[in-house]
């Protein structure tokens, strides 16, 4: 049940239901994907994020989609990679679950995640999306409405490491 994608392309295009916001745990703002969000919103989103005061890391928070095609952005702030002796592996597969449990509960049928921590948070590659992927296949397995799931990669090794995942 359900589906599974992998695209190269940019979230802030993506027209989902819901885009997946790899966010920190002020909901601030900041680089990256986060960055690209909130250049691509304007200030609503900004004033909506403030309202949270904060999230920890692995849980979720939603807004509005504002100007972009998704109707909401759903914010989680990923675990920084310690070295992995820690709860890095849990954390990140949280984030991607409580993103999923937001979606189904404000009827997304189609979700776009970007690769969680694995940029400026410097979760490897190769272990982090195989963590996203088998979290995302036991969420479609019982998910009532959430019934496409896209990976949206950035650049060509990001795409590969889920390409390969699958
Ligand atoms: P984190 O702090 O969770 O590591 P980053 O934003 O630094 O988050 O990186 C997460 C991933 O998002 C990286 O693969 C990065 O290349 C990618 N990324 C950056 N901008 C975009 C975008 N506009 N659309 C999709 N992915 C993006």
């Amino acid at each position: 049940m359900g589906e599974i994608k992998v695209v190269q392309s940019d979230i802030t295009k993506a027209r989902v239901d819901a885009i997946v916001n790899a966010a920190n745990t002020t909901l601030m703002g900041g680089g990256g994907v986060d960055g690209a969000i909130h250049r691509a919103t304007g200030p609503g989103l900004y004033i909506a994020c403030r309202r949270f005061n904060g999230c920890p890391t692995g849980e979720a928070r939603i807004t509005s989609g504002f100007n972009l095609p998704a109707q909401y952005i759903i914010h989680t702030p990923g675990p920084i990679w310690h070295g992995g002796d820690g709860v890095e592996r849990q954390l990140l597969a949280n984030s991607y679950r409580n993103s999923l449990l937001l979606a189904e509960e404000y009827d997304c049928r189609t979700v776009a995640f970007p690769s969680i921590s694995t940029g400026v948070y410097a979760f490897p590659l190769n272990i982090a999306a195989p963590i996203a992927l088998t979290t995302i296949r036991d969420f479609l397995n019982t998910a009532k409405v959430v019934r496409e799931v896209t990976m949206v990669c950035f650049d060509t090794q990001t795409l590969a490491a889920y390409r390969q995942a699958l």
